[in-house]
């Protein structure tokens, strides 16, 4: 028995005018979707707990079976290990963005979070940056990795260091650039914020007169004089997957912070060809990878991003396509499963990303389950309003590992 645990990202919406009153999922034409519905079974689940907006990363964790507010510890870490840098317990990540910087008299204005976005010269400055030594911390040593575009990850390495500082970067273009502040009154968070202040000047001062960004101004591009430190993270205490259930696991994603959850818990990390996370990602290519590497997992997580990407655009035409395409992807998985006798497959959302909102809320989001013994519901259709009618009633996210589980014959009896 395998489950192919199918996540995705910011599904769930609100009822839209131009849909003529209905959400995008009702709106899209999801045959597939709707026929796991219809010979499986259907509910909502609210990813955290009811109103509470979760994140990505917190969200992922509770499908995964854990309690984030236990054992959450900020998301750098994350995004480091999914870009596949090695980050050690202990160690301090930061998501970094390079910026264009303005000085003023009272600090350095921000005035493109992004330095124009486009930076083939980020591996050369991040090698920059690395040459640099810490002043006020001589145990503690940094790495900057340069990523794609504007992206990059800060690693802290040593003893005594804490995630609990704020952010460098005031997430606004327009702002000063912020100093780091301890977030708890730790010597740790002291530390720390303390060396992150160093690093943020010292970075402006080495990228400012840099050659590259004398070569970008000349050619009109922003300079990338300074970096933006954000969502401080380290790995989380947990137990894995593996070892907590004995199975073996594995994720196909493409963003950096799921395929980071994924390894945090316990995942072998795929990528499929052509998936690129985005609207033109190739979602036939998502199938035959998860397809590929079903035979040696107990259980394979997809995880679809456009869906949540449409809704942070506010776009609703654009997350009916996507919907489709996630269909797309159902149809081809479930030519190649077994749900009579060998598959169970499940699909969710980590959370809602309403088109007129924007931004992640705390609704519920749907799901629907179908394999070998699962009692069916009345439900025939997949959607936020269809399920709320369904069989497997109003869950938390943190249930569908044991549910998953007992089907596997991995559930231990709670009692004699
Ligand atoms: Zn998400
Ligand atoms: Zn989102």
């Amino acid at each position: 028995m395998k489950v192919l645990l199918i996540v995705s990202d910011g599904l769930g919406d609100r009822p839209i005018r131009e849909l003529g009153g209905r959400t995008p999922l009702q709106a899209a034409n999801t045959p597939n979707l709707d026929h796991v519905a219809k010979i499986g079974c259907c509910g909502i689940m609210d990813t955290i707990s009811p109103g509470i907006p979760p994140g990505s990363d917190t969200a992922h964790l509770a499908i995964f079976g854990y309690d984030p507010y236990e054992c959450y510890t900020g998301r750098g870490a994350f995004e480091a290990l999914g870009m596949g840098i090695n980050i050690k317990p202990g160690d301090v990540a930061f998501r970094a963005n390079f910026a264009t910087l303005e000085a003023r008299e009272s600090g350095l204005l921000v005035r493109d979070r992004r330095a124009g976005r486009r930076l083939p010269e980020g591996d050369r400055l991040a090698e920059k940056l690395n040459q640099y030594r810490l002043k006020t911390a001589k145990d503690v040593e940094f790495r900057f990795e340069h990523s794609v575009e504007h992206r990059g990850v800060l690693v802290l390495s040593g003893p005594g260091l804490s995630y609990r500082v704020s952010d460098t970067d005031p997430h606004e273009t327009g702002e000063m650039l912020r100093e780091s502040k301890p977030l708890d009154s730790s010597e740790e968070a002291r530390k720390t914020a303390k060396i992150v202040n160093e690093l943020s000047a010292a970075f402006h001062q080495i990228l400012d007169g840099d050659p590259l960004n004398r070569e970008r101004i000349s050619r009109g591009d922003p300079p990338a004089n300074g970096v933006l430190l954000r969502g401080a993270g380290i790995l989380p205490e947990v137990t894995p997957l593996t070892e907590r259930y004995g199975i073996s696991c594995s994720c196909v994603a493409a963003a950096a912070l799921y395929r980071g959850v994924a390894a945090a818990v316990g995942m072998k990390l795929y990528r499929a060809p052509g998936d690129t996370g985005s609207y033109d990602t190739d979602e036939e290519s998502i199938a035959e990878t998860a397809l590929r590497i079903l035979p040696e997992n107990d259980l394979v997580f997809i995880h679809f991003k456009p869906t949540d990407n449409a809704g942070h655009d506010g776009d609703p035409e654009t997350k009916v396509k996507m919907i489709e395409k996630l269909d797309n992807i159902m149809g081809k998985l479930l030519n190649g499963i077994d749900l009579e006798n060998e598959h169970y497959v499940i699909l969710t959302a980590d959370h809602t990303t309403p088109c007129a909102v924007r931004e992640h809320t705390g609704e519920p989001v749907p799901l629907e389950m179908a394999g070998p013994g699962v009692r069916p519901d009345k439900i025939a259709a997949f959607s936020e309003i269809d399920c709320q009618n369904g069989g497997l009633g109003r869950l938390r996210g943190k249930d569908i590992m044991p549910i998953m589980m007992d089907y596997l014959g991995k559930a231990k009896i709670f009692g004699s």
